[in-house]
C-alpha cells in the first residue's frame, strides 16, 4: 500500500511476509542471539521484597511462574496477534485447548450456544456432551442454513460457533451475513480458521469476536508440533486469559520456539500450498478416474463466489472422490509413495486420509453417507513438495483403479 502522501507521518505496516519475521520480537537481541531464546523455566524469581512489592502492590509487569506466562510464549502471542490483526491472543498447548478454555470462558449455566453441524469433531462433542453438565444448552445447526441460524437463536444464546473453510468438503461460511445476524441479537461469533490462516482469510475483520486457530497445522507448520491460539478485542481475551491459568494447558517454551521458528516462513509455505492445492483440484477435475473434487477456488465448488470474495487463497486442502468401491479407494491409497496416510495438514508434508476408515470408522456405513463421508472420499492436505512430484504419485495411485 502506498502512502498518500510522503509527509504522512502515519506508519506503514510492512507485509505479513515481514511480520511473520519480525513481529512480536525486541529489537535489542539477548546475547545478541537472532533467534528467539528459549526461557526454559518453570519459575521467574525475586531479587528481593521491594521487587515482590513492585509486582504485588504496584502493578509492575513481569513474569512469575510459569502457567501465568513465558517470554517465550509472550512473544509467540504478539507475532500471532500481529499476523491476525488482534488486540490480543492467549497460546495454548493445542488447538483443543484453546477451543475448550474460550468457551468455558463464556458461557454460565443456563446459557446456549450454537454450533454449526460440520465443524470439528472433538468441538462438536464438547458442545454435545461436556457442555450439558454445566447446563449450558447447545443447537446444532446445518452449515449454511443462514435462515435457520437466525430463528435458532434465542434469549439466552451467548455465541454462534463455526469454522470456515470445513472439514472435509471445504464449505465457507459467510462471514459478513453471520456478522449481520449476530448482530441483531446482540450475541457474540466466534471463527475457527485453521483451515484458512491469517494469510487466506482475516475473519476479524468482518467483525467476528473471536478466532481460534490449531496452530499445530499451518502456522507451526512442520508436523512437529502442538500448539493452539485464540485472538480478538483485549476485554475478551483477557477473560480467557485468567481462566487459562486455572484451566493450565500452558504451552511449553520450547514448543513456543519451534511456533515462532515456523510462523516465519508460513507466508511463504501457505502460499504455496494454495497454488499447489489449485494444480491439483483442476488436474484431478479433469481425471477420468475421479468423481468429485471439491476446493473453495474452483468454479465448481457450491461457494466458490463467497470464497474467492472472503479469501485470498484456496488453502491447503483438497477434497476428492475417486470412482469405484471401497476397495478400489484402498487400492488407489495403498499404491501412493510420497504422500503420508495420516491425519493432520497444513505441514510441509503431503497427507492424505480417507475418513472412512479412520475418523468414521466406527460408524455403519448408513451413518456415514448421511453425512456424506462416502467409501471414495480422500482428504489431501498439500504439503510443499513439488507438485509435479505430488501429481504423478496420486497418477500412480489413480492407474490402480
Ligand atoms: C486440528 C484442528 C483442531 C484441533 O487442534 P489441535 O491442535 O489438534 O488440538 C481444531 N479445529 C480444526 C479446524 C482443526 O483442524
Amino acid at each position: 500500500m502506498a502512502l498518500k502522501n510522503s509527509r504522512n507521518k502515519q506508519k506503514r505496516k510492512p507485509a505479513i511476509a515481514t511480520r511473520a519475521i519480525h513481529a512480536g520480537e525486541p529489537r535489542e537481541r539477548y546475547a545478541d542471539s537472532i533467534t528467539t531464546p528459549i526461557v526454559q523455566t518453570s519459575t521467574f524469581v525475586f531479587s528481593g521484597s521491594d521487587e515482590i512489592e513492585n509486582f504485588t502492590h504496584k502493578g509492575k509487569l513481569r513474569y512469575e511462574y510459569g502457567r501465568y506466562g513465558n517470554p517465550t510464549a509472550t512473544i509467540a502471542e504478539k507475532r500471532l496477534a500481529d499476523l491476525e490483526g488482534a488486540q490480543d491472543c492467549v497460546v495454548f498447548s493445542s488447538g483443543m485447548s484453546a477451543i475448550t478454555t474460550t468457551i468455558l470462558s463464556l458461557v454460565h449455566s443456563g446459557d446456549h450456544i450454537i454450533i454449526t453441524d460440520d465443524s470439528y469433531k472433538k468441538t462438536l462433542e464438547f458442545c454435545r456432551s461436556y457442555l450439558k453438565q454445566f447446563a449450558v444448552e447447545c443447537t446444532i445447526l446445518p452449515f449454511g442454513d443462514y435462515k435457520g441460524l437466525e430463528k435458532a437463536i434465542k434469549k439466552n444464546t451467548r455465541f454462534i460457533f463455526s469454522e470456515s473453510p470445513t472439514n472435509p468438503y471445504l464449505n465457507i461460511f459467510d462471514l459478513e451475513k453471520l456478522k449481520k445476524i449476530a448482530d441483531r441479537h446482540g450475541v457474540l461469533t466466534l471463527i475457527d480458521s485453521t483451515f484458512a490462516t491469517p494469510l487466506n482469510q482475516r475473519p476479524l475483520e468482518f467483525g467476528i469476536d473471536l478466532v481460534l486457530q490449531s496452530c499445530t497445522k499451518y502456522l507451526a507448520g512442520h508436523n512437529d508440533i502442538l500448539a493452539g491460539a485464540v485472538l480478538g478485542r483485549t476485554a475478551l481475551v483477557d477473560k480467557i486469559r485468567d481462566l487459562h491459568k486455572s484451566m493450565g494447558g500452558t504451552i511449553d517454551p520450547h514448543c513456543c520456539y519451534l511456533l515462532l521458528r515456523g510462523l516465519k516462513t508460513f507466508p511463504l509455505r501457505v502460499a504455496r500450498q494454495n497454488e499447489t492445492a489449485l494444480a491439483i483440484a483442476r488436474h484431478l477435475e479433469k481425471h477420468p478416474r475421479i468423481k468429485r473434487v471439491y476446493y473453495p477456488f474452483l468454479e465448481s465448488h457450491p461457494h466458490y463466489k463467497i470464497a474467492t470474495s472472503q479469501m485470498t487463497g484456496g488453502g491447503g486442502v483438497v477434497t476428492f472422490e475417486t470412482k469405484g468401491t471401497l476397495n478400489d479407494a484402498k487400492k488407489f491409497m495403498d499404491a501412493l509413495k510420497l504422500c503420508f496416510i495420516g491425519p493432520s495438514l497444513g505441514g510441509v508434508e503431503t497427507l492424505i486420509t480417507h475418513p472412512a476408515l479412520v475418523s468414521y470408522y466406527d460408524y455403519t456405513r448408513k451413518q456415514r453417507y448421511q453425512l456424506g463421508i462416502t467409501d471414495t472420499l480422500f482428504r489431501l492436505a498439500v504439503g510443499i513438495e513439488d507438485a509435479g512430484d505430488i501429481i504423478e504419485d496420486l497418477e500412480r495411485g489413480l492407474h490402480k483403479l
